[in-house]
């Protein structure tokens, strides 16, 4: 029986979209979940292990290249957000786009088609693996490659030498050698880097009991694995019986481990060692008595890399057996390398310190940025479910139902030798033109669809969303809010996009097919990255935009605004309990203006709804809350006199504001 709780979650979605759905049901934290229902979110999980590594929110976020399409970058973004966030969910829907583009990930087979994920035919333990691989190794170049001004500039690293010069390189990588002996006495040595470890577990025939191995025992096989193939040797002038042997020459920062469980039979060799661990640990308990609690006992030195001494906190937890049912990993490792000995690999029973996919270990600045207090807990991340757990648990592996995928085993304060400052590289040569804190901005977007909205009819006649249309930011309007030039676009941007468009949606976005063809547009085309620059470099000066339904908008465009920087037009005029009025009604209403008649025109918008928010403004002014009340109150009398239909419109009742599909917002 799967535990509710690592079950996959589902947004139920009503005719509002996602308003009315209860996400803090799901996480009670101020850590932000992701969303799922966007295709390959699978990696969310392990979104999250790499974002809790400080390091790396650190790296990326001071990232910043001319690459269109840079997971550095996005992720950049999409952390920032995280760092927003009050314990919304986020989505990760730029990055997995961008994701999508880079040729190596779909040679791996890691772009899902839509209805494996559906289906669940996907084995996803093996693809989050092949993801694992794939996302340090892309950092790494992505890290590596930049230059320039805006470049990372990290503490360098000597000991690593040219192939570590990133800080991906910094943290996971470790020099390996590889050694090729040939029977015939010849020895071949090369060593390269490597980002991450699998585990290999010992050939046993089907017959035989499975042997009790120390899950370090494994680890340590595994890092200095010992294989015997047939390789090309220079001296026989032909192919050999080799035997390969790998010795790394220093620990990484932090150890990645890709488990491997990959069949019945590397779970079942999980299971057993995981049931002699816990027999082991229960006729411990048996024979001693209840031990009374221990002062802390004096800090241990433990060696890492030969040369460096961490000193470790000492801690004793009264871990009781029954805990320790289904694990058979430590929660920490004491990992030594020497010149006479090589690797030493030991667990360490007592401490914590591992953070495994979907389960992390969320230190102390973490909780300082989000909560304010400093202390260290263990948590579940199931897409947007976040929920504090015990470190026993985080451990405990039932194969049955939970198959370990990936560990990350971080050195005792390891992120102390980071620069793990933040400084935001989008500057305002990215928008061309001024802005400044509190300046108003007017703000519209226009969407077109990648994929069809999935619904079910139910008996009642009614639809219900299941899956929501894909929609992608296919034009984005900014105006100018006040000054000589108020009202004058200072952002049109079409936006390009490479992915099939399955409906342009014209009648409510304005935009023609050919209109975001590089080859034949006329619109001023530009990539959504660089667009989305322009909109953080105006979040981050604090300018506070104006637009109606502007929710929705910078959901597509998937940015984070704090509520203080939108004024929702959307919201102005609206009761509570009652619908939301579009912005065709309420501009002819308040200011007798036809807009949309024959399509819709981001400009026009954007201009309408700062006019609509000088109105309000007015209405305030004049006679406070109970005016605008008032005035309210009247609208929607109207409103509900003329089925919320703009009368005398040159267009027919087809594109009266009333059936104005919910899918499009307002
Ligand atoms: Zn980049
Ligand atoms: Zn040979």
């Amino acid at each position: 029986m799967v535990p509710k709780k690592y079950r996959k979650v589902t947004i139920k979605y009503s005719k509002l979209g996602l308003e009315d759905f209860d996400f803090k049901h799901y996480n009670r934290t101020l850590f932000a979940g992701l969303e799922p229902h966007i295709p390959n979110a699978y990696c969310n999980c392990m979104i999250q292990v790499l974002y809790f590594l400080e390091p790396i929110r650190c790296l990326v976020q001071n990232h910043l290249c001319q690459k269109e399409f840079c997971l550095a970058c996005e992720l950049g973004f999409l952390f920032h957000m995280l760092d927003l966030s009050r314990g919304d969910p986020c989505q990760a829907s730029n990055f997995l786009r961008a994701f999508r583009t880079i040729p190596e990930a779909s040679a791996l087979g890691l772009i899902l088609a839509d209805s494996d994920e559906q289906t669940g035919k996907a084995r996803l333990g093996r693809l989050i693996q092949s993801w694992n691989r794939f996302i340090l190794t892309q950092l790494h170049q992505e890290t590596q490659e930049q230059e320039g001004p805006q470049a990372y500039r990290g503490a360098s690293s000597s000991s690593l030498g040219s192939s570590g010069e990133s800080a991906i390189g910094k943290l996971f990588g470790c020099e390996v050698e590889n050694s090729s002996l040939c029977r015939c006495g010849k020895e071949t040595v090369r060593s390269s880097l490597t980002l991450l470890f699998t585990m290999h577990y010992s050939e046993q025939s089907s017959q035989e009991k499975t042997k009790e191995y120390d899950f370090a025992e494994i680890l340590k096989k595994s890092i200095c694995l010992e294989q015997s193939t047939q390789a090309w040797c220079e001296n026989c002038e032909k192919y050999q019986p080799t035997v390969q042997t790998r010795n790394i020459r220093c620990l990484p920062d932090v150890l990645v481990i890709n488990c491997e469980v990959n069949s019945a039979k590397e779970a079942e060799f999980w299971k057993v060692q995981a049931e002699y661990a816990f027999n082991k640990a229960k006729k411990k308990e048996a024979m001693e008595p209840p031990k009374p609690k221990e002062p802390p006992p004096m800090p241990t030195e433990w060696c890492l890399d030969g040369e460096e001494a961490c000193s470790m906190e000492g801690f004793t937890f009264d871990t009781q057996a029954e805990d320790l049912r289904h694990v058979w990993i430590p929660l920490t490792l004491k990992m030594s390398i020497s010149k006479s000995q090589g690797l030493e690999v030991s667990s360490w029973p007592e401490g914590e310190e591992l953070s495994a996919a979907e389960e992390a270990d969320v230190g102390e600045t973490y909780h300082q940025r989000k909560e304010g207090v400093t202390h260290q807990q263990w948590y579940l991340f199931n897409d947007f479910l976040i929920e504090p757990i015990d470190k026993a648990e985080a451990a405990q592996f039932d194969v049955s139902w939970k198959v370990p995928a990936i560990l990350y085993y971080a050195k005792r304060n390891y992120h102390t030798k980071y620069d793990l400052r933040i400084k935001n590289p989008i500057d305002a040569s990215v928008l061309l033109t001024e802005a400044s804190a509190g300046d108003l901005v007017g703000l519209d977007a226009e969407f077109v669809t990648l994929n069809q909205e999935e619904a079910e009819l139910r008996s009642d006649g009614t639809k219900s969303t299941i899956k929501p249309s894909q929609m992608s930011v296919a034009r984005i309007t900014c105006v100018r809010g006040q000054g000589p030039n108020e009202g004058v676009p200072f952002i049109d941007d079409y936006i390009s996009t490479q992915e099939q468009v399955v409906d342009y949606l014209t009648q409510y976005s304005g935009i023609k097919p050919g209109d975001l063809d590089a080859k034949i547009s006329s619109k001023h085309l530009t990539t959504l990255k660089s667009t989305y620059l322009k909109l953080r470099f105006l979040i981050d000066t604090g300018v506070r935009f104006v637009g109606h339904g502007l929710q929705k908008d910078f959901r597509v465009i998937n940015l984070l605004v704090l509520k203080d920087q939108v004024i929702d037009t959307v919201y102005l005029f609206h009761l509570p309990r009652k619908r939301m009025i579009s912005l065709r009604f309420l501009a002819w209403y308040f200011l007798d203006l036809n807009i949309q008649g024959e399509t819709h025109d981001s400009i026009e918008d954007a201009r309408t709804a700062l006019q609509l928010y000088r109105k309000f403004l007015e209405l305030s002014r004049g006679g406070g809350t109970d005016e605008v009340r008032k005035v309210l109150k009247g609208l929607y009398e109207k409103g509900r006199q003329l089925d919320w239909k703009v009368p005398d419109s040159d267009t027919g009742d087809g594109q009266g504001a009333a059936v104005f599909p919910s899918v499009m917002g307002l």
